[in-house]
């Protein structure tokens, strides 16, 4: 079996060492490109959202590659992701391709049930060696997301921002060859120390906190890197979700750590007290939640046509105007185009810092 699976930020190298401990052959898709954009688009409903064009992209491409066998999260709920593996196998069978495809169903309430539909997966493995190997890519990933959030937090304050970036891609290439949970700790805590070193000019950047659809805020081909380009504007991001957050809370029920969803959705209750679907419910609460935090400002992103955050959105001026926080929206799509994107942020950060100026609590460059 030579299996494939999605691309979703760095979730790949995760994915794909849990997978081999599993002793599968895993061909991942190639990243994300402009073919990989083209040919989900010509083979999607006009109207599906940009995740699930992205996705068959990625999918056609990897079977290309040789993989057989495509693992794909299934869903529930008022929002489209619950139907989006049975479009997408429909869609693959009628160009022709011939593969199996296994839809992981999020288990009612046992993490042990998920540990179960793992371990079907792979060849001959005990639900003991499953565990492990879950263990596994949850180190992996647990290092990536150590990293992003080191990356937010030096890239504002450097002056030598190239280099920030540069030993980040290289701890993230290093930790998807690693071959022990020993080697990627190392390479986190070396890189992480590397950051540290680096020359900063601010002590104070402002912080921007990012709300949103959960795909658009997890893959970067899609959000045009905006952590980045705001971090290129000497502005710290704070993102809302990660990963492992949203599996802990919606996978595995907080088997892992503490869920903080309970005080985003306490958050959200005076402005929306009900599932809307998708993480639009999770954006309001964030958005609250982030004011809270004294944030300077807060930046929603979500793909065209996305219901939960359309909803969202219309709530949003609600909470900026009562709780004091500037906040933007931006839909993308594959239009949307870097340079548009990085003039729209600089506007809106331009607007921040004025604001925080006029406050008169802002400290720019050291
Ligand atoms: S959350 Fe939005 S983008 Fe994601 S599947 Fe639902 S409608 Fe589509």
């Amino acid at each position: 079996m030579k299996i494939t699976f999605p691309h979703m930020g760095n979730m790949h190298i995760a994915v794909k060492a849990l997978l081999e401990r599993l002793r599968l052959e895993v061909v991942p898709p190639p990243p994300i490109s402009k073919r990989t954009f083209e040919i989900g688009i010509r083979h999607s409903p006009e109207f599906a959202c940009m995740p699930l064009k992205i996705n068959l992209g990625n999918f056609i491409e990897a079977l290309e590659n040789g993989a057989d066998t495509i693992v794909m999260a299934g869903g529930w709920g008022p929002c489209r992701f619950g139907y989006y593996a049975q479009v997408e196998r429909d869609i693959l069978e009628s160009l022709g391709y011939q593969f199996k495809m296994i839809i992981l169903e999020a288990p009612d309430s046992r993490a042990y049930d998920l540990v179960k539909q793992i371990k079907s997966l792979g060849e001959n493995v005990s639900f003991w060696e499953a565990l492990k190997a879950i263990n596994y890519g949850w180190s992996k990933l647990g290092a990536l997301e150590a990293l992003e959030k080191q990356l937010d937090y030096y890239l504002p304050r450097a002056r030598d921002k190239a280099r920030i970036e540069k030993i980040y891609n290289i701890a993230v290439e290093n930790i998807d060859r690693a071959v022990s949970k020993a080697e990627v700790y190392e390479i986190e805590e070396q890189s992480v120390k590397e950051m540290s070193k680096a020359e900063m000019k601010i002590d104070l950047p402002l912080k921007i906190g990012i709300v949103g659809e959960i795909y658009t805020m997890f893959e970067p081909a899609v959000n045009y890197d905006i952590y980045r380009l705001l971090g290129r504007m000497d502005v710290e991001v704070i993102r809302s979700a990660y990963l492992s957050d949203w599996l802990n809370d919606h996978i595995l029920k907080g088997y892992i750590k503490k869920s903080i969803r309970p005080d985003i959705i306490a958050c959200a209750r005076p402005y929306l007290n009900y599932e809307v679907g998708g993480h639009g419910l999770e954006t309001v609460g964030n958005t609250v939640r982030f004011a809270h935090m004294h944030l300077d400002g807060i930046v929603q992103i979500g793909p065209l046509t996305c219901m939960p955050e359309i909803v969202a959105q219309s709530i949003i001026p609600q909470i900026s105007a009562q709780e004091g926080v500037p906040c933007m929206t931006l839909w993308l799509d594959e239009l949307a185009g870097t340079a548009g994107l990085i003039t729209r942020l600089e506007a809106f950060v331009d607007m921040v810092h004025r604001q925080k100026l006029k406050a008169g609590n802002y400290q720019k460059e050291a």
